[in-house]
């Protein structure tokens, strides 16, 4: 199932922010399952369009501080997403963002996260209904406990998660991130949480594991607080990537088996991927395939409903990573794979 409400429109340019986050990542994956031969004419059965899911501050504060929620719903909110979006430079003048290009204002922006920690809570629902779910959206895990961080404002990934324990709907939860980035705002917010096991492969060097692991003051940055199951990947090692996943997942599996699995499933470790700090990652189309089967199919013999998340992808080409993967995932949860 497919997760994704194709009335909204609205990419970061239209607030004036340059980062290439681009729309074309939905429209193109979305245009590609459309048009295809086989799973076109059975949209009814793949496409779920309303976010019908709302959040309330209460399932954000069971994961980020009362005082950074605060922030965020008042007058501080520009300031919290010009720091998380990086968007001013240290010499104080605007980076990637241009004010006069806006078309909406920041605190749209906000309400437009809320929709997407909306959908990443949706998504999981359908997963536990469905088996499997891919939300055209979410996956924001360098977001903090107490401030956001590279692009995410939120942590979707663990709202979520908490909202459904909350709720009863699940006890236990493992999070597969395979973004190029270390998924650290997650496994800092839970870190001292039996009931959700982490597992991120990324990028061995390079942001957010680029600062010191200790400020002068002697503050632990909490970048630094180890996933369940840690797997850096160094510059020239893509080759070894997908049997160093292998052995993560089976590690992971000597794990009691959970009630619902969240894969941050990134297409920025993909060589054409334009972000400059993803360049230590180059995996091939072909090489990005083998991951999502690896992880599907290892939730699939295991029957763990999968929720997947968009997370980074960058640039014009992401979404051929992205439309790759779902042709085959749809058409398996559709019965049509031989
Ligand atoms: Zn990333």
């Amino acid at each position: 199932m497919i997760l994704y409400d194709d009335s909204r429109k609205e990419g970061l340019i239209e607030f004036g922010i340059e980062i290439p986050v681009l729309l074309s990542r939905v429209l193109n994956t979305f245009d590609f399952l459309k048009s295809h031969e086989i799973l076109g004419p059975k949209i009814d059965q793949w496409h779920i369009r309303p976010i019908e899911e709302t959040i309330s501050r209460d399932d954000l504060l069971r994961v980020h501080s009362a005082d950074y929620i605060e922030k965020l719903f008042s007058a501080g909110l520009e300031k919290e997403i010009i720091k998380t979006f990086e968007l001013i430079d240290e010499a104080g003048n605007y980076h990637r963002y241009d004010p006069n290009n806006a078309v909406f204002p920041l605190s749209r922006l906000f309400d437009r996260i809320l929709d997407i920690v909306a959908g990443t809570v949706q998504s999981c629902w359908v997963a536990l209904d469905k088996g499997f779910c891919f939300a055209f959206s979410g996956g924001m895990h360098h977001a903090q406990h107490a401030y956001g961080a590279g692009f995410c404002v939120l942590n979707d990934i663990v709202i979520a998660i908490r909202k459904l324990q909350a709720e009863g709907l699940v006890r236990t939860a493992w999070v597969i991130d395979v973004d190029a980035h270390k998924g650290d705002g997650t496994a800092a917010l839970t870190k001292d949480d039996d009931t959700i096991a982490t597992l991120s492969i990324h990028m061995a060097n390079g942001w957010p594991l680029d600062g010191a692991e200790y400020d002068p003051q002697g503050n632990f940055n909490p970048s630094f607080t180890p996933s369940d199951i840690d797997i850096p990947i160094a510059r020239g090692e893509d080759d070894l990537y997908i049997a160093r996943l292998q052995e993560g997942l089976d590690r992971l599996d000597r794990r009691p088996r959970p009630d619902l699995a969240v894969v941050v499933s990134g297409a920025d470790p993909y060589h054409k991927d334009e972000l400059p700090s993803t360049g230590d990652m180059k995996l091939s189309l072909a090489q990005l395939k083998e991951r999502d089967l690896l992880t599907y199919n290892f939730l699939k013999e295991r029957h763990i409903p999968r929720a997947y998340l968009m997370a980074g992808g960058y640039g014009e080409s992401c979404w051929e990573v992205y439309a790759r993967f779902l042709e085959w995932a749809l058409m398996d949860n559709l019965g049509l794979v031989k």
